[in-house]
């Protein structure tokens, strides 16, 4: 079923507790942790605990947990200080544009100057 945890997924695993990661927020429907190889000073991942592959299909199949993750993304960028200096918002969607979990997850990237366009 749409959102149901896959047993071979990496963010499912640390939702369920399984895969420790450093995580800075929690609410009743998302995670937000440190990225494990981070791109910036600030790199976290805002995630939502149901499973879905990617954002656009999370926005089809759960939009209040789409705007979960939107609303965390930004909560998480005010707690690293990051909302004067700016910060990027990033969903990477489909292997040529680099997601390599296919559970949707959003970047929040902020603490160093962030060009445009992005690579
Ligand atoms: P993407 O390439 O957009 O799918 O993003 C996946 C992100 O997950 C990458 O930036 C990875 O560094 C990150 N990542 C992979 N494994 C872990 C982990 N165990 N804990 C935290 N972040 C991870
Ligand atoms: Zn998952």
């Amino acid at each position: 079923m749409a959102g149901e945890p896959q047993a071979d997924c990496l963010f499912c695993k640390i939702v369920a507790k399984e895969i420790p990661a450093a995580i800075v927020r929690e609410t009743e429907t998302t995670l937000a942790f440190r990225d494990i190889n981070p791109q910036a000073p600030t790199h976290v991942l805002v995630i939502p605990k149901s499973h879905f592959p990617d954002a656009a299909s999370l926005a089809a199949g759960d939009p209040a947990a789409a705007a979960d993750v939107l609303r965390e993304a930004g909560e998480v960028a005010a707690q690293e200080g990051a909302v004067e200096s700016g910060y990027r918002i990033v969903f990477n969607t489909g292997e040529g544009a680099g997601q390599t979990v296919f559970h949707a997850h959003a970047h929040v990237l902020a603490g160093r100057g962030l060009t445009w366009p992005p690579g």
